[in-house]
């Protein structure tokens, strides 16, 4: 026998479970039959597809067995059992990322940790809340060595090998004193099997002993018993008529080990060409390794019942990972290479259809103020990913993403209620991006906009709307465009009234220009502008900021170019500069100009030092 030491996460993992997340503990159940349940499936697939394993017999069950005496409860399955690597890997240490975030993530209120447990791929060691000491019997189908793991969730395990017959796991959880009541009644079984696991596809049995009076003798004795406790079939193959909402909220936990009730459902079948079923589900929180590059699929796909694989990142587009459920298809052939999924027909078929499913589900759900609050304040990003992802739905989701808008800070707009709400003359949407949502709507640029009551978006997603925003290109017939970069809405000045402006200021805008050197691009008057004297566009003829956004689509940074300053002639500084025969205030004054566009539309300066002494010049001379 050896004694294995716990990782680190895993002994912290499990001080959790066991001193701080009492709620909800009867979870513990589900999580091992969910476990149980796809080691068959694994078992079932492999049956088909492994030629080691072809032939191979087995009756896929579980089996949940009672023993009061004992004060202990076991669980079993036939499904692909774990070898000696296999245990140690999945029962010692957590493979899965996201899990040193989910411990960080956690509040330390009891309650709402517990909620967290399983999405982690943690759900095993849910069973510490419950037991003194767990063994784990497992044989790998196909090998002969059978080994036992056992623990008491204090930080080390032991393993050794041992003798089991039939392949497959059994888990034998000593119950703690003060769980034996619970756990070793009948009762409270097969209520938590039939609340959570009701529609795994294997039959749940419950084995327990009852006494039994003999009819003549009326001599008691104990018999052993066997009932089959849940309905053992796959929910997604029953008719919609015959499923009730619950029904699907219960089955949705027990695939996703979330105990919240989805944000919608939808159950598809699809018969005629193609022959398949679609069960799917949006979560009412998105998944807490949606932001990861390794995040975990949440799409199963399922041939004819038999699963096949639970992590093709591509059944779904990256854009809809946040989608738990089911594909089940009666086309694809059983031996369906996972390699070549990809590049099927049949299932590239699946997956389009699915893909205007879910957009049109998610479509419907814009109807509920309330419910679409919650959905876009989760998945509203992931969409914005779909924008430029997904050519063939772009209009699709272009419906469904919102943005916050000047037009009202408190709720955030479609494209099209700003299309609607727009005046007949107009002809363009119009957004500015950043990362601050409060200095974008502080921003000088939005002035002549304000005057004019023209809507502009306000875009402060900066890391995303910065690539995908300039890509979208129109929505419908509307151009859309960045205020930073176009020229100022209509305007009653005309051509004549401009020309004598810039006439009238060339001489100081050419010694602004000489003076501030490389640090700008240009120097020019504006009539943008009404309360500030000055502002700073980008040059929207530059081929370099094109160039930009390529390479930031492809992940990388590019120095940004110069801007131009804009300066407000009706402003009073501008005037007052314009006729200013002081060489050094004027250079203080146009440096403090750029500088304060700057900062205004949240931009760092390159030398905060130098602003600050030439604020302090000028406020000495203003003394
Ligand atoms: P998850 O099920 O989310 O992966 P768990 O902690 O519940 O996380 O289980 C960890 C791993 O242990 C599983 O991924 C699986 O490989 C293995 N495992 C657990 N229970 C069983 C079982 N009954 N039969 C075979 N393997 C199992």
């Amino acid at each position: 026998m050896a004694k294995h030491e716990f990782q680190t996460e895993v002994g912290q993992l499990l001080k959790l479970m066991t001193h701080s997340l009492y709620s909800n503990k009867e979870i513990f159940i589900r999580e091992l039959v969910s476990n149980a349940s796809d080691a068959i499936d694994k078992l079932e697939y492999l049956k088909l597809t492994d030629e080691k394993l072809k032939g191979f017999e087995t009756t896929p069950q579980i089996n949940i067995k009672i023993d009061e005496e004992d004060k202990s409860l076991t669980i079993s399955d036939n499904g692909i059992g774990m070898n000696e690597a296999d245990l140690i890997s999945s029962l010692g240490t957590i493979a899965k990322s996201g899990t040193k975030s989910f411990i960080e993530s956690l509040s330390g209120d009891a309650k709402k940790d517990s909620k967290l447990i399983g999405q982690f791929g943690v759900g095993f060691y849910s069973v510490f809340m419950v037991a003194d000491r767990v063994d784990v019997i497992s044989k790998r189908a196909g090998e002969d060595i059978a080994h036992k793991w056992s623990s008491d969730g204090e930080g080390s395990y032991d393993l050794a090998p041992c003798i089991k017959d039939e392949n497959g796991t059994v888990i034998y959880i000593k119950l703690k004193e003060e769980e034996v009541n619970d756990y070793t009644s009948k009762y409270k079984i097969k209520e938590v099997v039939k609340k959570y696991s009701n529609h795994i596809a294997y039959p749940i049995f419950m084995n327990f002993r009852e006494e039994v009076e003999n009819e003549e003798t009326k001599e008691k004795t104990m018999e052993s018993k066997r009932e089959q406790i849940n309905e053992a079939t796959a929910l997604w193959t029953q008719s919609k008529s015959s499923l009730k909402e619950d029904d699907y909220n219960q089955f949705y936990k027990t695939i996703s080990h979330d105990s919240e009730n989805p944000l919608l459902y939808v159950h598809t079948k699809a018969e005629g060409v193609s022959e398949y079923t679609t069960l799917f589900y949006i979560p009412s929180k998105a998944p807490m390794d949606m932001y990861r590059v390794d995040f975990q699929p949440g799409v199963k796909l399922y041939v004819k019942r038999v699963f096949i694989t639970d992590s093709e990142k591509e059944l779904l587009p990256t854009y809809l990972r946040f989608v738990r459920g089911i594909i089940d298809s009666e086309d694809l052939p059983l031996n369906v290479s996972r390699e070549l999924l990809q590049e099927n027909k049949v299932m590239a078929n699946i997956k389009q259809s699915s893909i205007k499913k879910v957009l049109s589900e998610i479509k419907k759900l814009s109807k509920d103020e309330e419910k679409y609050k919650t959905f876009i304040k989760e998945y509203n990003r992931p969409l914005k990913e779909g924008v430029y992802q997904d050519y063939v739905n772009k209009d699709a989701i272009l419906e469904l993403v919102r943005y916050k808008s000047t037009n009202d800070s408190e709720k955030m707009t479609s494209l099209a209620e700003y299309k609607e709400r727009a005046e007949s003359e107009q002809k363009a949407i119009y957004y500015i991006i950043g990362a601050d949502e409060k200095v974008l709507r502080n921003s000088p640029l939005l002035e002549s906009y304000k005057k004019n009551n023209i809507e502009v978006l306000i875009l402060d997603d900066k890391e995303i709307d910065e690539i995908i925003t300039p890509s979208i290109g129109k929505y419908q017939d509307w151009d859309l465009k960045d205020i930073t970069a176009c020229e100022a809405p209509k305007t009653e000045q005309t051509e004549e009234e401009k020309k004598e402006i810039d006439e009238k200021f060339a001489s100081i805008v050419e010694k602004i220009k000489n003076i501030l050197g490389t640090e700008v691009k240009d120097v020019r008057t504006t009539n943008r502008l009404s309360d500030s004297p000055s502002c700073v566009v980008k040059d929207s003829s530059d081929p370099m900021a094109s160039m930009a956004h390529m390479f930031r689509m492809m992940g990388q940074e590019m120095p940004e170019s110069a801007p131009i300053l804009e300066i407000n002639p009706e402003h009073k500084i501008v005037q007052a500069l314009n006729g200013c025969a002081d060489d050094a205030m004027i250079e203080d004054i146009s440096f403090l100009l750029l500088d304060q566009a700057k900062i205004s539309e949240g931009m760092e300066l390159k030398d905060p030092i130098g602003f600050a002494k030439r604020l302090s010049n000028i406020m000495a001379k203003a003394l």
